[in-house]
């Protein structure tokens, strides 16, 4: 199969061979020589994504159709500071419209209606929605984004959800329609920079994109402006739709090629026990279990609030 870069379209790319985190199985990821995208090297279409996410993805990850208390805890930590992330960098948000795109169980859909937003979901997993719907009265849709209509939304969130999609342009020009004027877009996905992901947990046969903040702004460029950057741990960035879209993308500098390659090459242990914190994650992981041990007796409801 002949190789498509999916920003800048160029056939220019070095592959390189590397193993699924979980199942260990072999992928090709390559790296466009053009515009320093990492991809996995031959995409699968729309169609077969789409069967596989409504319905194996989430047995294939977690085992199960519906989310275990420790998992909503978690889900529900990581919402609580994506909501504190959006409230700094917008003024107003009360009775903004949220769409949660990917919105899994409905943790984050939930917390974000109790901080003020007019929030709802859609996620393609029917046990999942079903679920969230079920315990928490909130409302999610087994919806795709094909069948959501122009000017309904203030604020589209995407958490580890855009490096799953093919097409990565069209899902933005597509949240850009269904965007109100002025409208915010929310992704977070996995950043190729972070320091605190251990070197064997880096590839999923999942992901077919493995973003920088260079390749992601330059994948949203011609619909939205960068309002906020945090880049620490997982890439977050918060966009503003722009009034008038531009005629083409905006491609990354030469410099993002050079860091990208370097990073492929060096991303190794010694960074991620000392600068990425992995010498105190034993420490975590038991406070965490300890933690996780407290609350059997909860709903999930009662949990969430408890956070
Ligand atoms: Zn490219």
């Amino acid at each position: 199969m002949k190789f498509n870069c999916g920003l800048c379209g160029s056939n220019k790319n070095k592959v390189l061979n590397k193993r699924d985190a979980k199942s260990f199985e072999h992928l090709k990821i390559a790296i466009c020589l053009n515009c320093s995208l990492v991809q996995q090297e031959n995409l699968p279409n729309d169609e077969v994504l789409k069967i596989y996410y409504s319905h194996n993805y989430r047995e294939d990850y977690k085992k199960t159709y519906t989310p275990k208390l420790k998992h909503i805890r978690r889900a529900g930590l990581a919402a609580k500071s994506r909501i504190s992330f959006i409230k700094n960098n917008i003024k107003n948000i009360s009775n903004m419209k949220l769409l949660d795109v990917g919105a899994g169980g409905g943790e984050f859909v939930y917390l974000a209606s109790k901080n003020g937003f007019d929030a709802q979901g859609i996620e393609p997993n029917v046990g999942y929605s079903s679920f969230a719907r079920d315990q928490y009265g909130v409302n999610i849709k087994t919806l795709t984004l094909n069948e959501l209509k122009a000017d309904t939304v203030n604020i589209i969130t995407l958490f580890h959800v855009f490096e799953h999609m093919a097409n990565p342009q069209k899902v933005i020009e597509k949240l850009s329609y269904i965007l109100k004027k002025d409208g915010y877009l929310l992704i977070e996905v996995p950043n190729i920079f972070q320091q605190d992901a251990s070197p064997h947990n880096i590839f999923f046969k999942a992901h077919l994109f493995y973003y920088s903040k260079y390749t992601l702004i330059s994948a949203a460029s011609k619909f939205f402006d960068v309002v906020q950057i945090d880049d620490k741990g997982n890439l977050k960035i918060l966009f503003k739709k722009k009034s008038n879209s531009t005629k083409s993308i905006k491609l990354p500098s030469k410099t993002a090629l050079d860091e990208t390659l370097n990073r492929l090459h060096q991303k190794g242990w010694l960074e991620y026990l000392t600068k990425g914190g992995g010498l105190l994650k034993p420490f975590k992981k038991i406070k965490q279990k300890y933690c996780e041990s407290l609350i059997k007796h909860l709903t999930p409801k009662k949990l969430l609030d408890s956070l």
